[in-house]
Parts: structure tokens; sequence; C-alpha cells
């Protein structure tokens, strides 16, 4: 019974299994490897996932989504057409999508998978992506932390006992860090980090700015379509500065008066903000692993965006030598997904020990900002268990009260990182009657107790009166019941997938379609006497004649654009 090794990615998926001694990558209906984690509803309601999909969302977002990862395990809608779905059930379409490919790539029914998930993902988030896969038929074997599926392809699971080290994954939006040691045959990560909001993208984004600033221009200045052009050609010019010191761009819209040109060196000076921000996850993953980076055996790297040169080099300096990047970035994870997968199926699978045993975020209330004199900030966050603590755990901390008289005192709980509440989730609150006094005089002990189950209970004690209050906070909003999810699994039986055979065609059809949107006159004239002739032959229903015409109307439409971006 083969076992399909999946990454779940925010931006990217793909698959693998293991095969003859090694992990096989299998390729997609369009026959690459990685599938944008992207949903189209088409016209007659039918779904397509991938790169039809991502091609979709340039003409006609309404009926496109992506990046819904970030929302795994809540119950937000998210809304694509007329209908609207969860996170859960997107994630189920695009495990349908690529569970369908390896069917076909293999000949055979595949049921069972091993799925991997940021090591952060808390309880809830983890049920959400079993549930997922259930969606879609799949039967989740097991969940893999996503930096122990790389370190794992790096094969750190056969160094050493006591081997450390750090796993750096740069997406295009999202940003992990772990440290992870190997010992007695298990995987432990001992601490993450990152930034939910810092990728590729970010980076994509200064190259933006500093080229509109250079023809004194804004967003606003271009129509969605020459917007649309700047990002790829830019994002072209991107991957460009890792191989070329200097990229010179020839006006592409009509606003570009000049040459645009921008050197490795001045992107990396624009970027310095960036790297800074970069830095700090690194740093807190170290001092709360204890670990100094000398002492780490190895450091990984993944994700797409680790390609840039600047951002090796500046690994390079942080830890004194060459991290691991000799493997492609973006199926890392997925070979190691493969790798868990051949070990289930022999029944030797390497334990991973999984972050939920530690808290992943800080737990805390809101303390009087003094230094705000405006009023502006709101209160400051007082952590009371904090990130990476060992979970079940219990602590409590005393608050004081501000002012004469004070009758009472609102505990707010809040959970998250920032320094400034306002920035944090609030998850709930409790106001204690307290005898009125002198500020300062009278306090109360707040207790916080955080379990597996991502339960919080809240015990508050009034100090001088010994007066109890209690709380408990389910940090659960996404749970779905028995028959939230029975609906989920009627709702997606009757949602229809596109025919698979059709996928090549209807992919080169919205690739057209967006590379005409955004070319004018002749370009255009040229693709659509193109478009015509292709859709020509399919009606022609001639399968030999629609192969060969696939392939030229392909090498056709790579000319209009070099590296395949969106
Ligand atoms: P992922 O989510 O891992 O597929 O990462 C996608 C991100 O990686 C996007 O922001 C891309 O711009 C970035 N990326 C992919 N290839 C390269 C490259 N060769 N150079 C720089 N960035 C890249």
């Amino acid at each position: 019974m083969t076992i399909l090794g999946i990454d779940l990615g925010t931006t990217n998926s793909a698959c693998a299994i293991w095969r003859d001694g090694k992990a096989e990558l299998i390729p997609n209906r369009l026959g690459e490897w990685l599938t944008p984690s992207a949903v189209f509803l088409d016209a007659d309601d039918k779904l397509i996932v991938g790169q039809t999909a991502r091609e979709r969302s340039v003409t006609d977002p309404t009926h496109t989504t992506s990046v819904f990862k970030r929302y795994m395990g809540t119950d937000r809608k998210i809304k694509l057409g007329k209908k609207t779905f969860t996170a859960t059930e997107l994630s189920a379409m695009v495990l349908k999508s690529l569970k369908d490919d390896a069917e076909q790539y293999l000949g055979e029914t595949i049921t069972q998978a091993v799925i991997s998930v940021p090591a952060y993902f808390n309880d809830t988030q983890r049920k959400a992506t079993v549930l997922a896969g259930e969606l879609a038929d799949l039967k989740v074997e097991r969940l893999i932390n996503e930096p122990t599926a790389a370190a794992m392809t790096y094969g750190l699971h056969e160094k050493p006992e006591h081997t450390q080290f750090m796993v750096i994954d740069l997406g295009g939006g999202t940003f992990d860090v772990s440290i992870m040691e190997y010992f007695d045959g298990v995987l432990e990560v001992h601490a993450s980090s990152g930034d939910n909001f810092l990728g590729g993208e970010d980076f994509l984004e200064i190259i933006v700015n500093k080229y509109l600033a250079t023809f004194n221009l804004t967003k606003s200045h271009l129509d969605g379509k020459d917007l649309q052009k700047v990002y790829s050609k830019l994002e072209q010019l991107k991957r460009l500065l890792n191989t070329q010191e200097t990229v010179n761009l020839e006006p592409f819209i009509e606003q570009q008066k000049e040459n645009f040109s921008l050197t490795r060196n001045e992107f990396e000076a624009l970027a310095k903000p960036l790297l800074t921000r970069i830095q700090s996850p690194i740093e807190t993953t170290l001092r709360d692993a204890e670990i100094k980076p000398w002492d780490l055996d190895e450091v990984v790297l993944v994700g797409g965006a680790t390609r840039m040169r600047f951002f090796r080099g500046m690994i390079a300096k942080m830890f004194r030598r060459m991290p691991s990047a000799n493997l492609d970035p973006d199926l890392v994870i997925t070979m190691g997904a493969a790798i868990q997968a051949g070990l289930k199926a022999k029944d030797k699978m390497l334990d991973d020990v999984v972050l939920t045993d530690v808290c992943p975020y800080s737990l805390g209330t809101s303390t009087v900002n003094e230094s705000d004199a405006t009023g502006d900030q709101g209160g400051l966050f007082s952590a009371i268990i904090e990130r990476n603590t060992i979970i079940p755990a219990s602590r409590t901390e005393r608050y004081f009260t501000v002012s004469d008289n004070q009758k009472q005192l609102q505990i707010d709980i809040y959970q998250g990182e920032s320094r400034l509440v306002s920035n944090n989730i609030k998850l709930g609150e409790i106001t204690v009657k307290i005898p009125k006094n002198k500020k300062y005089e009278e306090s109360v002990d707040v207790r916080f107790s955080y379990d597996m189950n991502g339960l919080l209970e809240v015990d508050i004690t009034v100090v001088s009166t010994g007066e109890k209050h209690y709380k408990m906070i389910e940090n659960a909003p996404g749970e779905l019941s028995e028959k939230d999810i029975q609906a989920s699994k009627d709702k997606l039986a009757k949602m229809k997938f596109h025919p698979r055979e059709l996928a090549v065609n209807q992919n080169l059809v919205s690739r057209a379609d967006r590379i005409f949107e955004s070319r004018l006159s002749d370009e255009r004239e040229a693709i659509k006497d193109s478009l015509r002739w292709f859709e020509g032959v399919l009606d022609s229903q001639d399968d030999r004649q629609i192969k060969d015409a696939q392939q030229e109307f392909a090498v056709f439409l790579d000319k209009f654009e070099q590296d395949g971006f969106f």
C-alpha cells in the first residue's frame, strides 16, 4: 500500500512517494513538481486547482483564492465566487488534486498520506489538516513537522546522537526558524520562532517600490495590468540578481521612460530592514533553546526565497559556515514527508516530538502603558506564560491597582508576541471587584494554566480578601463538530472538479488570456490569432493533433515570458 508524502504549503504544494530506496517526486498533470496552493471556481462551478488557478488570480481574482493555509483551523469563511469555504475545505481540494495526480502517475488508488505541517501549528490546526485529508479521501497516517521533514531529507536522522541543527525556512510569505536535536531515535524541536508576514514577496515589494520611485510613480498611477506586469518583470529581475551583478530592464510599460537597472549591492542595501527582521527570530530561537550559533552542527535552508545570494551570505556570516542548501529548497519538505512515509511502511517511523509540547505563543495580560502620553498605543503586553514554555504549564503574576480608590480591576487575556496588546489577539477578559484603597495597595494574583488540549484556565485571587474568580478559555475557535464535518463532506462531494484530462488545455488558454491582458496592440493580435487556432484544434477532438498543438502553443507562449511567474 503506497503512502503519499505531501507538503501542503502556503504558496505551493507537492507530493512524493518512497520507492526503490529513495524519495520519488510526483509530477502533476502539467508535468511540474510544484502545484500552486490556489483554487479557482469556473463559470460552470467547476473547481480548478494549481497553476491554472494562479493564472486566473490575475484576470479573475473574485473566483480565485490562495494563501488560505494562514487560516487553517479557524472558522474564517473564504469567498470564492458566490460560495464560501473554510481553509480546511480549500486545503482538501488541493490534497485531492495531488492525490489524483499521484494515482494517475502510479496507476493505483492512494488512500494514505503523511502530511507536513509547520512546527508551530497547534492542536486545532493539526486536527484541521487531518480533516482536510479525510475530506480528500486520504487517511492521514501521520503529520510531520516541516523542519523535521527538511532535516530528514538532509539525512540528519542518520547523524550521531545529539546532533543539533537549525532549519531556516523562508517561503513566499512566511519565515520559520526551528532548532532541533536528534537523540535516541527522536528528532525533537527545541524551539521555534518566525514571522508570519515576512517572505520572498517582501523582497519583491522593495524592488517594486524602488522601480516606482525611479520613475516618479505610485501604484495608483498604474492600471491593474501594468502593475501586474511590473511585479512579474521585477520578480524575474530579483531572481536574475542571484547570478548577475547587475540587471538592466528596458522600458516595458509606457510610464517607464528609460532603462531601469539594479545591482545586487543596491538590492542588498534596500533589503537591509528585512534582513534585520530575519535575524531577530533566528536570535530568539537560539536564546530560547539556549544554544550558541557555533554549537549547531548544521544549518539547513528551506523555501524558494533562500535562493537569494545575499541571504545565503548573511546566514554564512552569522553562523561562520556555509548552510546546507545543495537540494532544491522548494522540495526538501516533500521529500522528507516521503521518507517518513517510507519508514511508516516499514514500521520504522522516526518519532518527531511535536512542538505542541510547548506553548506556541505567549499568553498574558494588558498593563497600563505609562510612557504613552497620548493614549494612542494602548496597553502593554505582560506575558504570564511565555512562548516555548513546556506544557502543561501554570504560572502566576501579581498585578497592582494604579489609582486611588480603584473599585475594580479588569484582566484582559491576550495571546501574541507584541509589546503592545493592540497587536496581539484578545482571548477574553475578567473583571474583579476590589476593596477601595490607595493605589498600589491592592493587588490580584493571576494564574494562567495551559494544557495540551489548548485549554487556558485563568484563576484570579484578590490578595487582600482571598476572593477567587475563574474563567476557562477554549483556545480553539475553529474546532468543528461532527455535524460540521459531515456538512463539509457533503458540500465537497457535490463540487465538481474540472476533468483532469482537460487540465493542460485549460491551463494554456488561461495563460494566454493572462498574457494577452498584459500586452498591447501587435502582441495582443498575435496571441489572439494563436489562441483562435489552438481552440480550433481543440474543437477537432483529434487527440494527436491536440497533443502537437499543445506543444506548439506552449512554445509560442514561452516566447512571451522567460520565467513563468504567476
Ligand atoms: P516558496 O513558497 O517556498 O515556493 O517560495 C516562494 C518564494 O521564493 C517567492 O517569493 C519567490 O520569489 C522566491 N524565489 C523562488 N525562486 C527564487 C530565486 N531563484 N531567487 C530568489 N527568490 C526566489
